[in-house]
């Protein structure tokens, strides 16, 4: 083994970054390293991550844990995309899909033949774009099957992730990592000292004076930043003036309504927007609302007005900062999780974030040695990560602009990163939609919010004009959203293929 490699990493935190953390180093590096995990059970964890984006999937493959199994001890379900209501405008509703609206068939971007169509038919006579997307197709229907391969079927078009109990794969994971030799330690972590020479990280210690020493520290404690601010000063970059929401309030209840959805819904409200998540024994709900334009206890009572059954529990209120830290990665300490930094969940994406910094983490995989060139590849990754997220978030904001509320109308009048900038002038002029390096969000994603929320393109593809003609196009289209219909109404329904799979908690 390299002489300088780790011999002993220690991660303060067991909520899910902890704990993910842990079980992805003890099967990467089965043996020659301690791992060793503090956590405090009078501190507890935020708890409330419950819907996900589908690389999750292959963080479970990769740790070679069985989707049934993981479903059953997290009670999880499946999910499709996220609906969103009442955003671009109080009567409008459209579906953010995981996977493709189509296949493209030649040169031109399905929605280039959509877009041409709609402009030639008359109102209602051709499919609305969510229509060509296999994901809403099942999900509207409350059915759901895994995709198959053949990339000739409708049915390949699609992807799907998870709704789960944070709480419960976060014990999972505990089990998985400690089975493979990761020790926990009880206790209340009070300071950090330094190395007084190199000024790393030497050792945390705790409320009943033992001391851990460590060669490297992954920060999981939460918001607080016990090492990468507490000790370190490394800073945050607030991003409030672009995303408002700063708090929010949780109250799970009985699932109702619309049952056991196979996706998330996540509506529109005075001062933000409101989640329905769905799992096997519960539907989470939560508004996230900023404290500017209404109170906690309007909040609660908004959130409380709008569940589909009986509340399950107290409202819990949870309060944060929009950012990041200015480094992930500083000295002989590496945040991940909320400790990292903090973007709302509209689009689910706190857990991938997670996995993202581990398998950079892993890529990146320190020594003794210092290493300023991985430091510094981290770093820039992880900050275009954050910020690509960051810009996808702000456009569900800058283009809810039909909306009266104060809130709303001063998110439609921002000015916006010149990133996103970009991307919006891009749609509206042609349809097109630009991409850029380390996106999380692909074509698909962007071109739902787009049309849903009505930034509709000025003119489209100049290539239309030489090789399709509005007819076949709309013809095309239709012919598409009757094969997707087709195709899920032979599906089995949510419920059937959870039980069917053996994923019944
Ligand atoms: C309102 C809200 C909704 C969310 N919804 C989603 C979602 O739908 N999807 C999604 O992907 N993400 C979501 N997230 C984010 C998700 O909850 C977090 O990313 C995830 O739970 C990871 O949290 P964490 O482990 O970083 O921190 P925490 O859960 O806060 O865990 C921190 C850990 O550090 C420990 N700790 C802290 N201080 C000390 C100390 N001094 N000594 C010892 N131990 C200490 C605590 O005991 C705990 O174990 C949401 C977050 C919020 C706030």
């Amino acid at each position: 083994m390299h002489d300088q490699a780790l011999r002993s990493i220690v991660i303060v935190g067991g909520g899910t970054a902890g704990w993910m953390t842990a079980a992805a180093l003890a099967h990467a590096m089965p043996r020659g390293c301690a791992i060793t995990l503090i956590e405090s059970d009078e501190i507890g964890t935020v708890g409330v991550g419950e819907a996900t984006i589908p690389p999750i999937r292959l963080f479970n493959e990769t740790l070679g844990i069985a989707e049934a199994d993981f479903l059953k001890n997290t009670k999880g379900s499946f999910k499709l995309g996220i609906e969103f209501v009442g955003w671009g405008g109080p009567d409008r509703r459209y579906f953010h899909p995981f996977g493709t609206h189509g296949k493209p068939f030649d040169l031109i971007a399905v929605h280039q033949h959509w877009l041409a169509a709609r402009d030639s038919s008359p109102d209602g006579a051709l499919p609305p774009l969510d229509a060509l997307s296999m994901a809403w197709g099942a999900a509207k229907h409350g059915r759901f099957a895994a995709p198959v391969a053949d990339p000739r079927s409708v049915a390949s078009t699609f992807d799907y992730a998870y709704h789960f109990d944070a709480g419960l794969y976060a014990a999972f994971l505990r089990r998985y990592a400690e089975a493979r030799g990761v020790a926990r330690i009880e206790g209340k972590v009070l300071t950090a000292e330094r190395d007084p020479l190199g000024g790393d990280i030497a050792t945390v210690r705790l409320a009943d004076g033992r001391a851990l020493a460590g060669d490297f520290f992954v920060d999981c404690s939460g918001f607080r930043g016990l090492l990468i601010e507490g000790a370190l000063a490394t800073g945050y970059e607030d991003w409030t003036h672009w995303l408002p929401c700063d708090r929010a309030v949780a109250m799970p209840c009985v699932t109702g309504g619309d049952g056991m959805t196979p996706y998330t819904r996540s509506t529109a409200r005075a001062a933000g927007w409101q989640w329905r998540i769905p799992l096997q024994h519960r539907t989470g709900n939560g508004y996230v609302y900023a404290s500017a334009h209404v109170s906690d206890d309007e909040a609660a009572a908004t959130l409380a007005a709008n569940l589909d059954g009986p509340a399950l529990g107290e409202p819990r209120f949870l309060r944060f900062v929009t950012g990041r830290r200015r480094k992930f990665w500083n000295r002989n300490v590496v945040a991940i999780g909320l400790a990292g930094g903090f973007m709302e969940p509209l689009e689910s994406t706190s857990i991938h974030l997670i996995q993202a910094g581990i398998a950079k983490l892993l890529a990146y995989l320190p020594t003794r040695q210092p290493d300023p060139l991985a430091i510094d590849e981290y770093n820039r990754v992880a900050i275009a990560e954050f910020e690509r997220i960051r810009d996808f978030l702000i456009l569900h904001y800058k283009l809810n602009a039909d909306r009266p509320e104060p809130m709303w109308r001063a998110a439609a009048a921002m000015s916006v990163p010149d990133t996103l900038a970009a991307k919006i002038e891009h749609f509206r002029a042609r349809g097109r939609l630009v991409q850029r390096e380390n996106d999380l969000f692909g074509a698909a994603s962007w071109l739902a919010v787009h049309i849903g929320q009505g930034n509709l393109p000025q003119d489209l593809d100049p290539l239309l004009a030489y090789r399709a003609d509005p007819a076949a196009s709309g013809a095309f289209v239709t012919r598409l959203a009757a094969a997707i219909e087709s195709m899920a109404l032979s599906m089995p329904t949510h419920a059937d293929w959870i039980k069917r799979i053996g994923a019944r908690a």
